[in-house]
């Protein structure tokens, strides 16, 4: 007999009333076939990686693993600003496996056909975008930053239509939860307290149990998601992460990064870049992220005012209250990165001043934003300037005095340094290379790049992983994944 995979499974998300899913069976396809397992996720979770490797037909959604109670999520969203019912449209949700360890996590199979929530869709996915997906989510990841994981990315056999032909392909995706602001607005468009009352204490327990006991328990539910939202849209920036899609269907109450689309990491520093074709009006360009994780927070903010307090003018003012302190939040966090990279342990008050200017330098001069940082990154960066012009020097006397200033040895400062900044990052030019030979039939320059992103503060990263692209990858577009 075949060894056990281990699933474990419990579906707490089920319990919820009905109108928040609809039980849904992925459609078959002729091929299953599996492109790329992540064994160390495997083992993470409690499953057997030697099984998995031989179900293809799971990933691929032709057999559904005893235990699974495979639904489709409902959920509502705004979309570059403007409100639609949506759900899972090309997502299955298998249902929540218990790790081992305690934790739960939602196992959703991404691209297995149409749903209920498909509109006009055909509930399909491409290799390459589950591909782009499974390395950007696998190397945020790396990177420390709270994100969904990719377990497995299978092909289907099918040749799905999108302006051409490509090879149809299903992600198994791993989450905390898919609960989105957008649950939290179908729940709440529906005028359903109820409902709504459930939605919020099935998340507040599943996230925030310390909160639970709280007689106060919804209001700090929404200041500790807004938390998390300041702390995580601070570590996409310190990264030069830009999502490129935050519609309110794409923020997780979790506090994970969620679907990977148009996003894509900055090369050159310059704070509007933009990647995605769609978005162009620069709504979510790497600098608005903050601002529009705020405007979304007050659409959540909105769902919850019945739950705040009776009263709802005392609820308006209380949301209003935590509104407000967002972008103090964000801002501490930010700088406590920004601190981190430029290897400062204690606090002054110049210091975002500081951070600033080297900002504009990279700016002005067209200097990569990952790798300026990780040239800083050295006892001989800090003794002599790795960049000459004028506007550097002075900005480095500045730096070198502000460390004189701190107890922090040189070896402590380096340290951090090369802690906080990474020498790879997921380059562009270098995913899309991977995705261009995957296509063809050939994973090992996939597997080559996630080997070298799963490690990303070590210095033996080969330089074509390192080397920013011609023109600093202004000229990049991504497109909404397919
Ligand atoms: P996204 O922009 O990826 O957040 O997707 C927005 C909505 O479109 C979600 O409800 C998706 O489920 C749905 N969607 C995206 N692609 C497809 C597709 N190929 N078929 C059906 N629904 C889709
Ligand atoms: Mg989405
Ligand atoms: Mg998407």
């Amino acid at each position: 007999p075949p060894a056990p995979v281990g699933w474990n499974w419990d579906h707490s998300y089920t319990r919820l009333p009905e109108i928040f899913f609809t039980p849904t069976l992925p459609t078959r396809v002729p091929a299953p076939g599996l492109a790329i397992l992540n064994r160390p996720l495997a083992g993470a979770l409690g499953l057997d990686a030697g099984a998995l490797e031989k179900a293809a037909d799971i990933f691929a959604g032709n057999e559904i693993p005893p235990g699974s109670e495979p639904i489709a999520q409902a959920y509502a969203g705004h979309q570059f600003g403007n409100f639609t019912n949506l759900g899972d449209g090309r997502a299955i949700l298998l249902g929540e496996h218990l790790a081992p360890s305690g934790i739960r996590s939602d196992i959703q199979l991404k691209g297995p056909g149409r749903t209920r929530y498909s509109r006009g869709g055909d509930g399909r996915a491409t290799l390459g975008p589950m591909l782009r997906e499974y390395i950007i989510s696998e190397a945020m990841h790396a990177l420390g930053i709270p994100t969904t994981r990719s377990l497995a990315v299978a092909t289907t056999g099918e040749e799905i239509f999108r302006n051409e032909f490509l090879p149809g392909a299903v992600l198994t995706r791993v989450a905390a939860s898919h609960i989105r602001v957008g649950t939290f607005q179908y729940a709440a468009a529906h005028e359903d307290l109820p409902a709504l009352t459930a939605l919020a204490d099935h998340t507040l327990k599943r996230h925030f149990p310390e909160l639970a006991g709280s007689g106060t328990r919804y209001f700090d539910f929404f200041e500790a998601v807004m938390d998390r939202q300041a702390s995580l849209i601070a570590r996409w920036l310190c990264v030069g992460f830009i999502h490129g899609v935050m519609n309110t269907d794409n923020m997780a109450l979790s506090g994970e990064t969620i679907d990977y689309g148009p996003c894509a990491f900055m090369d050159d520093y310059d704070p509007e870049t933009v990647f995605s074709s769609i978005d162009r009006y620069g709504r979510y360009a790497y600098d608005k992220q903050p601002q529009i994780a705020r405007w979304n927070l007050a659409r959540l903010a909105e769902t919850l005012l019945p739950l705040f307090h009776e009263d709802q003018n005392i609820a308006i003012d209380l949301a209003n209250d935590a509104l407000g302190s967002f972008e103090a939040r964000f801002q501490a966090y930010w700088l406590l990165g920004m601190r981190s990279k430029l290897g400062l342990f204690t606090a002054e008050k110049e210091d975002a001043a500081l951070v600033q200017e080297l900002l504009d330098w990279m700016h002005a001069n067209h200097q990569d934003f990952t790798n300026t940082f990780r040239s800083l990154s050295s006892a001989s960066s800090i003794a002599e300037p790795p960049f000459i012009d004028a506007a550097f020097l002075a900005w480095h006397e500045k730096w070198t005095a502000r460390l004189g200033r701190q107890p922090a040895t040189t070896a402590e400062v380096v340290e951090k340094m090369r802690a906080h900044n990474p020498v790879v990052i997921p380059r562009n030019h270098k995913v899309e290379q991977a995705l261009d030979t995957a296509i063809k039939g050939d994973l090992t320059v996939t597997h080559r790049l996630l080997e070298i992103l799963t490690n990303p503060y070590a210095d033996s990263a080969p330089p074509e992983y390192t080397t920013p692209p011609p023109q600093g990858g202004a000229a990049y577009q991504t497109f909404c994944g397919t």
